[in-house]
């Protein structure tokens, strides 16, 4: 069982690992076109670790949201319909900042984020997670009375 302590630890810690990425002098260019976020269309989801989920979760709060809908096109829950934007941008996960979008430059090569995935599993495994999870049911399980405060 995980307390919110614990929880708070773990948001901490995941947090930094996104700061590193950004520090990294890696190219990267996410101009929020959002292609990558319309699942069905790219055929890719992110998929996610617990830490990874407790951030987008507690951004997705924070916009006064207390469910995760999936949306009738198959797109992420958390990009705006109308806009086209994400709506948890500073909280989305490690593989939104890394993977899937040509525009934004391209998948990261595995070196350069390696010890940084290594780092999130480690969170992931102390939080009793089970590994990467697929965006939605990642976050809506946090979000859920059982995986609020404990796991
Ligand atoms: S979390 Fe944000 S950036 Fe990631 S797929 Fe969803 S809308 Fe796109």
């Amino acid at each position: 069982m995980k307390s919110e302590a614990d929880h708070a630890v773990a948001i901490r810690e995941v947090l930094e690992i996104y700061a590193e990425w950004q520090r990294r002098p890696i190219r990267r260019n996410c101009t929020g076109v959002a292609d990558c976020c319309r699942f069905r269309l790219v055929g890719h989801t992110p998929y996610l670790t617990k830490g990874e989920a407790l951030v987008a979760a507690r951004a997705w709060k924070a916009a006064g949201r207390k469910e995760v809908a999936v949306p009738a096109d198959g797109s992420c829950p958390f990009l705006h319909p109308e806009t086209g934007k994400c709506r948890i941008y500073d909280g989305r996960p490690f593989g939104c900042r890394t993977h899937f979008c040509a525009a934004a430059g391209g998948p990261a090569s595995r070196a350069e984020v390696r010890d940084l995935i290594q780092r999130l599993e480690e969170i992931d495994h102390r939080l009793g997670g089970k590994g990467a999870v697929n965006l939605t049911a990642a976050v809506k399980e946090v979000m859920s009375p059982r995986g609020k405060g404990q796991s």
